[in-house]
């Protein structure tokens, strides 16, 4: 089946007297060299990317501060890859300040000296990149809630609505401590402190997990458990610092239960592997089949592997629908009729330079999923969430698009409704040309982007308890 990978692009948009037009990465690699003799980090990265439809100046994201910077091997100022405010949030993406043909091919190469990504840094288990001495700290610490906190924060990146290939080979030199790689990539030991990581063509800029710890200071522990539905075997890697007190056995058999559970209920895992680092922190975040977390957290981002980082949410905007459904799942709260007399609430901007889920996902969210659960039946949702979850595993889906899927096979045209008021937060009926019908085509039934001058609904307030990822 042939995968546009421009479907959920943002459209070409207009800032600073460029039209900003989006890529898809062909491929991405970088080589990192951790040196304990300096405490420094340095990255030599390419990013070989094809130009969407339209011709135009293409847009990436990097958090870090270039150095020296080639386009199509020629050497460039890095201030032609400055940051610009496009469609209006002011941290914006790298724009890069020249016109490239559409559907051309090219290369960008930077090189930089890695250090505190350029996002920002809230939340519970921030990114990190520091020394003790011989021994390095390396965690990439993604993050929904808060600003460029993906791939983007350490390597050249892309939106999410995009899926590419990441090869990252890592060598820590000057020392003779042996380090651990914790990592949801296929890693091949080349040698002591070295590695050659390759994460698959269909992450996005969510997916990949990296944690790297001296050896002397993690415990790590694995089985192999399987699963129910698939059959197959899957190997539950489990880590900490040695310093905290989680049994990683127990961890890892709580992991393979709520694996089989919602293997059960959605359908097929989408790993061949599930890595969790138990980081200590409050709350947790999840990867693809993998998961930073706390105790507490761990069934919440187990369920991720479904919804969140097996079929991915296309924009930040749309982050909303994972986290709204997984808390859903989590609370077990049961159906509840929504009052169509109660305030409008925005979940869904459909602004696609947002770099922030809604916090109002969690709580607001999933009482969205209650009153799904009122109107086509608890058990029927589980059902739709399945085939949906199997449509989309491994790809990309707006909230646009989860919409025309819920009402195409409910047949339960109501359902427009209650997005219209309680996901992108309109006052009023939905207008007549928004309705689907099961027979409809798989149209989106609201306009699928709007690009705002400002962005004044950007990060309202209350972060939700724990702070989940
Ligand atoms: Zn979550």
């Amino acid at each position: 089946m042939f995968v546009d990978p421009f479907a959920d692009a943002p459209p070409p948009t207009r800032c600073g007297g460029m039209l900003v037009v989006p890529v898809h990465i062909i491929d991405l690699h970088a080589s990192v060299w951790a040196r304990a003799r300096s405490a420094r980090v340095h990255v030599d990265s390419t990013m070989i990317y094809r130009v969407g439809p339209t011709t135009g100046s293409p847009f990436f994201d990097l958090r870090q501060r270039i150095d020296r910077c080639w386009i199509d091997g020629v050497p460039v100022d890095p201030s032609a890859v400055a940051h610009e405010p496009v469609g209006g949030f002011a941290d914006g993406v790298r724009v890069v300040r020249r016109r490239h043909s559409a559907d051309s091919v090219h290369h960008l190469r930077v090189v930089y000296r890695l250090d505190k990504p350029m996002s920002d840094l809230s939340g519970a288990y921030p990114p990190r990149v520091s020394w003790t001495g011989p021994r390095l700290h390396w965690s990439f610490g993604m993050a929904d809630l808060y600003a460029g906190r993906y791939l983007e924060m350490w390597f050249p990146s892309n939106l999410p609505f995009d899926q590419f290939r990441f090869t990252l080979n890592l060598h820590i030199t000057g020392t003779p401590v042996h380090h651990t790689a914790i990592t949801n990539g296929r890693a091949i030991v080349r040698a002591v402190n070295h590695w050659s990581i390759r994460f698959p063509s269909w992450f996005t800029t969510l997916s990949p997990l990296l944690e790297v710890h001296a050896a002397d200071t993690v415990e790590v522990a694995a089985a192999t458990v399987r699963l129910p539905i698939s059959r197959r075997p899957v190997i539950v890697t489990a880590a900490k610092p040695v310093s905290r007190p989680e049994v990683l056995t127990a961890g890892i058999e709580r992991i393979s239960a709520v694996l089989a559970e919602q293997e059960r209920r959605f359908g097929t895992f989408i790993g061949d592997a599930f890595t969790c680092f138990f980081h200590g922190a409050a709350g947790g975040m999840e990867y693809a089949h993998a998961t930073t977390t706390s105790i507490a957290a761990l069934p919440h981002e187990v369920i991720h592997s479904w919804f969140a980082r097996g079929v991915m949410p296309a924009t930040a905007a749309d982050g909303w629908w994972d986290e709204a459904f997984t808390r859903y799942l989590e609370l077990g709260e049961g159906p509840e009729p929504l009052d169509f007399r109660s305030d409008p609430i925005e979940l869904c901007s459909r602004q696609p330079f947002q770099r922030t889920t809604s916090p109002l996902s969690y709580v607001a969210g999933s009482r969205v999923f209650r009153g799904i659960a009122a109107l086509i039946g608890p058990g029927r949702l589980i059902e739709v969430m399945g085939e949906f979850f199997n449509v989309y595993r491994g790809a990309t889906a707006t909230t646009a698009t989860l919409e025309a899927f819920l009402v195409r096979t409910t047949g339960e045209g109501a359902l427009v409704d209650v997005f219209h008021r309680f996901v992108y937060g309109f006052d009023g009926a939905a207008p007549p040309s928004h309705r689907l019908s099961a027979s409809s085509p798989a149209l989106p039934p609201h306009p699928v982007v709007q690009v705002h001058s400002g962005n004044a609904l950007w990060g309202n307030g209350a972060h939700p308890p724990g702070q989940f990822g």
